[in-house]
């Protein structure tokens, strides 16, 4: 039987053959760069708005500086006290001071808000999105193996319209994002939360995910089990 393939071989599968383990009562996936992905490219969005606010930027430079500058709110997280602890206002925030970095020096502050504001709504849009092949045929797998599929990710509010109208998404029979969980990955109690919520013990649940630590590593210290998106 497929759904009771155990735990090392499906960690195995190539993503076309993966069945969650016959324990899991619930696959949990990460969205973004797991179920879908910015589309086009998030540096290419940020130059878009940057030149409708007549600010040119390179491409490259402003990847460059968006990684920088999302790390160092990860950092700014980390280091609060609680840590990771979040809500709308700081994933506002977040976003508002990554634009801020990305644009410091070429922009003024009139463009910048704009920049931010266009943005904003930019990857709030469905259109502004598309499927993860791995992920989607993981999310199917799923529900073909009789799992509940929910979505959990550090995201805001505007997580729920997408959920709403883009596919894969639209799949997921519960959508929870950060700021209404009041934690971010990777912090152990964004995931009791979610089991709380679902009623779930640890090892009932499995996250599916893209990033090493905020997913894979932080699902597993959580006492859940975890699966690279292929
Ligand atoms: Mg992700």
């Amino acid at each position: 039987m497929s759904n009771t393939i155990d735990r090392a071989a499906a960690a195995s599968l190539p993503p076309g053959q993966w069945v969650p383990p016959a324990r899991v009562r619930v696959v949990v996936f990460d969205v973004v760069g797991t179920l879908v992905e910015p589309h086009p490219s998030v540096a290419v969005a940020y130059q878009q708005a940057g030149l409708r606010q007549r600010v040119a930027c390179d491409a490259a430079d402003i990847q460059r500086r968006f990684a920088q500058a999302w790390r160092q709110q990860e950092l700014l997280d980390a280091a609060a006290v609680p840590s990771f602890a979040t809500s709308q206002a700081r994933e506002e925030e977040r976003w508002r001071r990554i634009v801020e970095e990305v644009f410091a020096g070429a922009a003024s502050l009139e463009q910048t808000a704009a920049i931010f504001a266009e943005l904003w709504n930019h990857f709030g849009e469905p259109s502004s999105w598309r499927p993860v092949a791995a992920g989607q045929q993981m999310l199917q797998a799923a529900l073909q193996a009789g799992a509940g599929v929910v979505l959990a990710s550090n995201f805001d509010d505007r997580l729920l319209r997408l959920a709403k109208h883009l596919h894969p998404l639209t799949s997921a029979q519960e959508v929870f994002a950060s700021s209404a969980i009041g934690w971010r990955k990777p912090a152990p109690e964004f995931f009791r939360w979610i089991e709380a919520r679902l009623g779930c013990g640890p090892d009932e649940l499995m996250l599916v995910g893209d990033n090493p630590l905020l997913d894979i590593a932080a699902a597993t210290q959580a006492g859940w089990q975890a699966q690279a998106v292929a």
